[in-house]
């Protein structure tokens, strides 16, 4: 572990508290220290008040911020006096203390203080930064821990036995601080829980905690417990589509909401999933306890939710206190699957959730492998993951992140979705919580949005193998599909019949209609299996109620399709799958309307380019948004029983009315 600081990069960030802040995201930039919102770090500055009095202020992380990315504004400011004396009180509630905390801030809009907030007070040094490092977790989560821990760090560091995080957490600190701490002391070990370091200066402590965790590095290096031999994992299971969305459904049911499931299936994650020790070495909860709510306190191992379900509800009717009044807090349902053809599967209400589930995972294999290695792993007890799970302020921190988005936790797959309405839908989609898969020819597609719950795929439409191939992927990503807007098409130039040529006619079928057949039909058995129910929309055309010359190929493509959507609503309607279909009209932010067409079609009713567009009963443009928003919407509650609908979106046509 080397240490990241740089002067010249240091002066960028003038003031104590810009050094806090370079010296906080050093360590959110290295994800063995933190990860995600983990690990907390703050400063004690002297301050004015508005009435002249000289005041201590610990500035410490806000809830909500990243170590990686935080800025001034991330650390709440809390009077200090105030915090070393509520330390003093013998107890303290979780609601009473967060109260305390946000009472006691010096600028009403800062966010609210990290729950160690008293922790930071009682250390006496300006600077305190906290980790959950890979390392030392390791280290602390092995049966003779806290000798190991002894061993490597003697008196420089305090160590202290597990206390859940809060107030009690911090008072065991101080105990601890006041009858161990000396001058040599530049630390602190929580065990099974992650390291303080402390010191005058951002760059003391923070340098103190790069060597105080290097320390725990060598120690496993010495121990041949730091590389980690991974033995050949069986090959991939091909063709697991279905079984995933299987599993993701059943999941998802036992959850109570819909969740996305991200599928890992690298020679690590296999190798892992496939250890014949697997059902000890992962059975024994996460390295520390700020995990257990994204993770849950066990992963689940092969695909038998039902059994999961009924052991984490017997693990928990075990344990004392309200456990069945709290049961129906928080739902059964694991966030990790270990299979050995599935690989790792991480799950979560987002598709950035269950990317987070995974990356946490992935540093816990390498933690328990090397905790193996050093004698064995041995985490928290049952007793004290369920404190953590249904702890009041993580509780707290659920229901503040608000009222889930409509889609939160569902699949949509777009057709066309690099440009117009396509790309219009994927942002509606997204807009809404969904996780979008969006396939287009264009290569354009593949990097229209970067973040984890979209999907590009280049793809040809026409290929059936294409087809099946993003349907697996999508998969993979996100578990199964709960949404299809199928939008692609092509709108070739006017011609009338008997100029129509017959491969013309065939090109238009084959990517109008064709295509969508082919996608319906392999989309299917996915589509029953949406938690929620599947939802189809079809994105038709005014010129299937109303047709206009020139345009054989393209109108006739666009009723069969409209047809197919009818049947297919009467087939899948038995399976919860509603289809229905919208008809938009002169939508000119589109790819097919190329400057040229839409000249033409103007000059086809004797119109200006501007008259044109606005063409209709109300006068309106229509654009793409305008068509998005009610694809989106028809997948939402308000059409929960409409079926078969066709509904236009064309400002009122007079010969559709
Ligand atoms: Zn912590």
């Amino acid at each position: 572990m080397k240490s990241l600081w740089s002067e010249e990069e240091a002066r960028a960030f003038p003031g104590e508290l810009g050094q806090r802040v370079y010296s906080s995201r050093l360590l959110g930039r290295d994800k063995s220290l933190v990860l995600h919102g983990g690990g907390n770090t703050s400063v004690k500055l002297r301050e004015r008040d508005i009435l002249g009095r000289d005041i201590e202020v610990l500035y410490v992380k806000g809830s909500g911020w990243d170590l990686e990315n935080i800025e001034a504004a991330g650390f709440a400011p809390v009077r200090l006096e105030h915090l070393r004396q509520l330390a003093q009180l013998p107890t303290l509630s979780d609601p009473q203390m967060v109260n305390e905390l946000v009472t006691h801030l010096t600028r009403a809009a800062a966010p609210v203080p990290s729950v160690e907030a008293i922790l930071h007070a009682i250390l006496p040094y300006r600077y305190v930064d906290h980790t959950h490092a890979d390392a030392v977790v390791t280290i602390t989560n092995t049966a003779q821990g806290a000798a190991r821990i002894r061993e490597i760090y003697g008196e420089s560091v305090v160590v202290v036995p597990y206390v859940m995080p809060g107030f009690e957490l911090a008072r065991a600190c101080a105990q601890r601080f006041a009858a161990e701490a000396g001058p040599g002391t530049i630390g602190m070990v929580l065990l099974h829980h992650g390291i303080f370091s402390f010191g005058d200066t951002a760059r003391q402590s923070y340098e103190r905690m790069i060597a105080l965790v290097g320390r725990a590095e060598q120690y496993l290096q010495q121990h041949k417990a730091w590389d980690i031999c991974w033995p050949q994992a069986p090959q991939p299971a091909a063709d697991v589509a279905l079984d995933l969305a299987r599993l993701r459904r059943e999941i998802s049911l036992v959850a109570g909401s819909a969740l996305v499931m991200r599928r890992q299936a690298d020679a690590r994650s296999r190798a892992f999933a496939a250890r014949s020790d697997i059902a000890t070495i992962s059975q024994q909860g996460p390295a520390t306890p700020d995990h257990v709510i994204r993770t849950k306190p066990l992963p689940m191992l092969g695909r038998d939710v039902q059994a999961y379900a009924k052991t984490y509800g017997e693990y928990f009717a075990n344990q004392e206190g309200t456990a069945a009044e709290r049961k129906t807090m928080l739902d059964a349902a694991p966030r990790l699957v270990l299979d050995p053809e599935l690989g790792l599967c991480t799950l979560g209400k987002s598709a950035r959730d269950s990317c987070i589930v995974a990356e946490i995972y992935s540093h816990t294999i390498d933690i328990i492998l090397r905790a193996a290695a050093l004698g064995g792993y041995s985490a928290l007890s049952a007793k004290d993951l369920f404190d953590v799970e249904y702890w009041d302020l993580e509780q707290a921190k659920l229901r503040r992140s608000g009222k889930a988005p409509a889609f939160a936790g569902e699949v949509a797959l777009v057709t066309g979705a690099a440009s117009g309405i396509g790309k219009a839908c994927v942002e509606a989609l997204l807009g809404r919580g969904a996780a979008v898969v969006g396939l287009d020819i264009q290569p354009g597609i593949a990097v229209l949005h970067q973040r984890a719950d979209f999907l590009g795929i280049v793809c040809d439409l026409t290929s059936e193998a294409a087809l099946r191939q993003a349907l697996s992927q999508a998969v993979d990503a996100y578990g199964g599909l709960d949404m299809l807007i199928l939008n692609a098409g092509i709108f070739p130039g006017g011609c009338r019949i008997e100029a129509l040529a017959s491969e013309e006619w065939r090109r238009v079928m084959r990517v109008n209609l064709d295509a969508n057949v082919a996608l319906m039909r392999d989309a299917y058995p996915l589509l029953k299996l949406a938690p929620r129910g599947a939802r189809v929309v079809v994105i038709g055309s005014k010129n299937v109620p109303a047709p206009g010359p020139g345009a054989a190929a393209y109108s006739a493509a666009k009723a069969a399709l409209n047809q197919l959507a009818r049947v297919a609503a009467l087939e899948w309607g038995a399976d919860g799958i509603r289809i229905n279909t919208l008809h938009p009209n002169a939508v000119f932010d589109t790819a097919i309307w190329t400057p040229e067409v839409l000249a033409s079609r103007a000059r086809h009713y004797g119109l200006t380019v501007e008259a044109y567009k606005k063409n209709n009963v109300l006068g309106v443009e229509v654009r793409s948004a305008d068509v998005a928003e009610l694809a989106a919407e028809l997948c939402g509650q308000a059409f929960a029983k409409t079926t078969g609908a066709q509904i236009p979106v064309d400002g009122g046509n007079e010969r559709v009315i």
